[in-house]
């Protein structure tokens, strides 16, 4: 697919969709740091529901990104406060069912809700009638997460894919976490941004929260009784082996080679 840029002299407003993965950070931090062009904003999309060890990681990275000239701004979404909906009437995760021996998956209505709609909110409202040029932290192994953007005032950009910046090459995503590492140290890395109880994680993400995620696992398990019976007359799980989290068998032998179906940032699956 084309990576479409601006034309030259174009007044545009140059913003990284900033999910806090390597990724994306790694644009924030080379923007920072004059390896690409300076940026008028990293915005971030706080679904309220992020791993903590990305809030720990925002926390800590932000201000050095803000010592380095990159403003960061956070946004949020004004309503579905509650992950947990009554009613037919909420937004839902992709949470997934089972019926007579039938598996399905709700439609993800979250990415919408909790992460694009907040963030063009801002855009239309900083933007002053540019084009807004959305720079996405998609790296080559995971080119097939590349689209335009369903609006025209976005033109989703993605550096990693610009040989133009890497001497011709592409990047990686290992490519990315070497740059963090050489150049900002090893607790530069982030762990992978999600929110903790995303429907998208593999067994081995379920693993680590569980086994590193400070809390986090134990307001899983919580969420995921929580949304059991929204659906009826079907139970809903966060686990696609459609069993109570707690009871997920997560000792199996780790599930060698499985992607997670996740990947960063889910931003970048539906293209802000
Ligand atoms: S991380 Fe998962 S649950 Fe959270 S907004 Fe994205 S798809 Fe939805």
């Amino acid at each position: 697919m084309k990576v479409e840029t601006h034309k030259t002299g174009e007044d545009v407003f140059p913003i990284i969709s900033l999910g806090w993965g390597a990724q994306s950070f790694a644009l924030a931090a080379m923007s920072a740091l004059g390896v690409l062009p300076k940026v008028a904003a990293a915005v971030h999309a706080d679904t309220r529901f992020e791993r903590s060890a990305t809030y720990e990681f925002a926390k800590k990275w932000t201000p050095w990104l803000e010592e380095h000239g990159i403003k960061v701004v956070t946004v949020r979404q004004d309503r579905h406060k509650t992950p947990v909906m009554d009613g037919w009437g909420g937004v839902f995760i992709p949470a997934f069912t089972i019926g007579e021996g039938i598996k399905g998956q709700l439609r993800r209505q979250c990415t919408y809700e909790w992460k694009i709609a907040p963030i063009r909110r801002w855009l239309q409202k900083h933007r002053q009638g540019r084009k807004v040029e959305l720079w996405m932290g998609i790296t080559l192994d995971e080119v097939r997460r590349v689209r335009q953007a369903d609006v025209k005032y976005i033109n989703n950009r993605y550096p990693f894919l610009e040989t133009k910046f890497w001497g011709g090459t592409l990047m990686r995503r290992s490519d990315v976490t070497h740059w963090l590492r050489e150049n900002l140290g090893d607790d530069a890395v982030p762990s992978r941004s999600a929110c903790y109880f995303c429907p998208y994680h593999s067994k081995r993400e379920w693993r680590d929260l569980r086994d590193n995620g400070n809390g986090d696992w134990e307001k899983a398990v919580e969420f995921d009784i929580a949304i059991r019976d929204k659906r009826p007359p079907y139970d809903l799980f966060i686990s696609n082996d459609c069993v109570p989290l707690a009871e997920l068998d997560l000792s199996t032998p780790e599930d060698h080679g499985q992607l997670s179906l996740w990947d960063d940032e889910c931003e970048g699956m539906c293209g802000v």
